[in-house]
């Protein structure tokens, strides 16, 4: 990396970490003063805080479809060939699955042995039982398109992977025709780059409006209701990010995780800002390669597959609230009931899109399917916002860790960048 672009990007940090800060305290004086001048807050919140930082999680969402499906596209085509794709895949896709169950095994150790629905009060909430099962079978299936143009055109993110997982195989295997068509894709893919560093020039404008906003709105009330849940999430969240994603740096990939807990700051606040592993795709990508030194070949196809099916962060939110909701009806819950809770929120995990929210969204499927009350939803979805924001960081540095570790034994890793300052 230049050093003009280090430059750039330690000055383009150092305004998005002065928005965050700024937005959180907008946010928070806005919270405190709530119904002092209520004009004023609507003006802010609902229109100011709102154009503002959903046009720029819109101008990031709009790059995600072009970004995987040229990226991977083109990743996949760029490997040597198809035992290539073969030994990155199942790499790849096997340190997703363990991070993921090492996730949501020590969120439901955590749970247990700390009990954080024990005393809370259950008045509240009404038993309702489980709704029916997914058909999981329906939503494997359903992962190949039958259309890849409504695909791409729908957001479908399991099936633009499948679909640029092909076309790449494809290209990989066809020859002279085939380079022509890798060509073509590789000089989009720079296009689309580019595209992505004109819309994170508003970046600083948009974290402050988006944190503002969810900070403005948060519930405080109801977060101290159920502290213990809250803490306990953020506990085992903060426990992935910075002891089992650097211990797995270290031993899997022989690597100081030093350089990457640093640069990694810079993702970090994106996914913060935006709760969305899919909007922070464009920057986790960057910082993935041009920072911490991994080729473009595993990094393009790596992390938008990272984006949509791994989800650490969102694994472990999972397991403590099947817990806690246990705890909170005094269900005792059965080696199997755990095993379960695991094998779905794994399985879960990989099926929750990467947008805010989306996780909780899953919790129920996970719920449905251990024998949990699903109503008990309802009580921590009041405190999910800032967890949300939190989850998401997470997810995505499980992609960036995975990706880095991939690239390191597949020798694609260049190591004076990952050093570097
Ligand atoms: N917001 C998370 C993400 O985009 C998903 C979730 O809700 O857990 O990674």
């Amino acid at each position: 990396m230049t050093d003009a672009l280090m430059r750039d990007a330690a000055r383009q940090t150092k305004w998005i970490l002065i928005a965050l800060v700024a937005g959180a305290i907008a946010g928070i004086a806005i919270n405190l003063s709530k119904g002092a001048l209520p004009w004023l807050e609507t003006v802010l919140v609902d229109v100011v805080f709102r154009l503002l930082g959903d046009v720029f999680r819109n101008a990031l969402m709009l790059l995600v479809v072009p970004l995987v499906f040229f990226s991977l596209t083109g990743g996949v085509a760029s490997l040597r060939n198809l035992g290539e794709l073969g030994r990155v895949g199942g790499r790849t896709l096997a340190l997703y699955l363990v991070t993921t169950v090492i996730a949501v095994s020590m969120a439901l150790a955590l749970a247990l042995f700390l009990e954080p629905g024990a005393d809370v009060d259950q008045a509240t909430v009404a038993f309702v039982p489980p709704a029916p099962p997914p058909p999981l079978l329906d939503q494997i299936i359903g992962m190949v398109p039958t259309n890849p143009v409504q695909a791409l055109a729908t957001m479908n993110m399991l099936q633009i992977i499948v679909f640029s997982i092909l076309l790449g195989t494809a290209i990989l295997m066809a020859g002279e025709p085939g380079q022509r068509v890798r060509a073509i894709v590789d000089d989009i893919g720079q296009v689309v780059m580019k595209l992505v560093t004109i819309v994170m020039l508003f970046a600083p404008v948009g974290v402050f409006a988006l944190l503002a906003r969810a900070i403005a709105d948060l519930g405080f009330d109801q977060i101290v209701k159920l502290i213990q849940y809250f803490l306990l999430v953020l506990g085992a969240l903060l426990l992935q990010l910075v002891v089992v994603f650097p211990l797995m740096l270290r031993t899997v990939g022989g690597l100081d995780p030093r350089p990457w807990l640093r640069k990694m700051r810079e993702v970090w606040l994106y996914a913060f800002s935006t709760s969305s592993s899919n909007a922070t795709l464009p920057v986790t990508l960057r910082v993935v390669e041009q920072r911490l030194g991994a080729s473009n070949r595993v990094a393009s196809f790596t992390i938008p597959l990272g984006a949509t099916v791994n989800m650490n962060g969102t694994a472990i939110m999972q397991g403590i609230a099947c817990v806690f909701i246990a705890q909170l009806y005094g269900i005792d819950l059965t080696l199997e009931q755990l095993l379960t809770v695991v094998g779905m929120a794994t399985v879960a995990a990989i099926g929750t899109a990467g947008v805010p929210s989306a996780g909780i969204v899953m919790l129920a499927a996970v719920l449905s399917q251990v024998g949990l009350p699903v109503d008990g939803i309802a009580l921590i979805l009041a405190v999910d916002r800032l967890l949300d924001m939190t989850r998401t960081v997470v997810n995505v540095s499980g992609d960036a860790a995975v990706s880095i570790i991939v690239a390191r034994r597949e020798g694609e890793l260049d190591l004076e960048t990952y050093r570097s300052a």
